[in-house]
């Protein structure tokens, strides 16, 4: 092994490896788009809305869980959720805004500058790489498809596959059991405190937040990555890469239409 790296990366897939964005700017079009079919209300205040309800929608883990296995149905939720509280009584154009943001949100998906190509890199040195996603199986199956990424991963968990998901430790376990390494032997990398680096830390893995959002660690957060980076590609820097002939082409996925 190449000194500077681990034997094995276990990486995070939304908001690691492919980037979605920012979700409000996604709500703030749709709700600019269907502004004349509010009505009397600003668009702005229906963001706010949207944005409050979906805060409190994704702050309970059980709830959370519930929501990422089925996300189309979380969103109507959210809208529905949203335009009670404003006293607009108007279902079907909440469902028609709900499925406009799903539209959207996966529409411009696609992986961050670099990241492929960092992917590709690290199996040249040997690294060995999981891939650990929470979400239903057959849309986050479909996104590693679509952006040909299956073939860097000796080992990919999908919490709708693999019957539950980060944090709980076995899913780490099974990755890493998988790649026959050890918790000192691996990295963690991923955007979200408590999936990628509370729960992985515990069981000695070395955790890398990434903060793609450029927001910083909050104030008050309890949980300290052993390093922080703003996109995958850091992790090549500083070390002198061997062992570049015959690397794997890939070829930029194009953005399946959705209809
Ligand atoms: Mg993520």
């Amino acid at each position: 092994m190449n000194s500077g790296f681990p034997k094995a990366i276990l990486f995070d897939l939304d908001d690691t490896i492919l980037c979605y964005g920012s979700p409000t700017a996604c709500w703030r079009g749709v709700c600019g788009t269907y502004a004349t079919q509010i009505g009397d209300i600003e668009p702005d205040t229906v963001l706010e809305a949207i944005d409050t309800y979906r805060r409190w929608y994704w702050s309970d883990p059980e709830r959370h869980r519930r929501g990422r296995l089925n996300l189309m149905m979380a969103r109507r939720e959210m809208v529905a959720g949203a335009f009670a509280a404003l006293n607009l009584d108007n279902p079907d154009l909440a469902v028609t805004m709900a499925d406009a943001f799903s539209l959207q949100r996966e529409a411009g998906l696609k992986p961050f500058e670099g990241a492929v190509e960092t992917l590709c890199q690290l199996r040249a040195q040997g690294v060995r790489l999981a891939l650990i996603t929470n979400g239903a199986a057959q849309p986050q199956r479909d996104k590693v498809t679509q952006h040909k990424l299956t073939d860097y991963f000796d080992c990919i968990i999908i919490e709708g596959e693999f019957g539950c998901g980060k944090p709980d430790e076995k899913v780490y376990l099974h990755a890493m059991e998988q790649l026959q390494v050890a918790p000192h032997e691996t990295w963690m990398v991923g955007d979200n405190l408590e999936w990628e680096v509370e729960a992985p830390q515990r069981l000695g893995i070395f955790s890398i937040w990434m903060d793609a959002m450029r927001t910083g660690l909050p104030k008050d957060s309890a949980v300290q990555p052993d390093r922080i980076i703003l996109s995958i590609t850091e992790l090549l820097e500083g070390i002198e890469l061997t062992n570049t002939q015959g690397l794997p082409q890939h070829k930029p996925a194009v953005a399946a239409a959705r209809v």
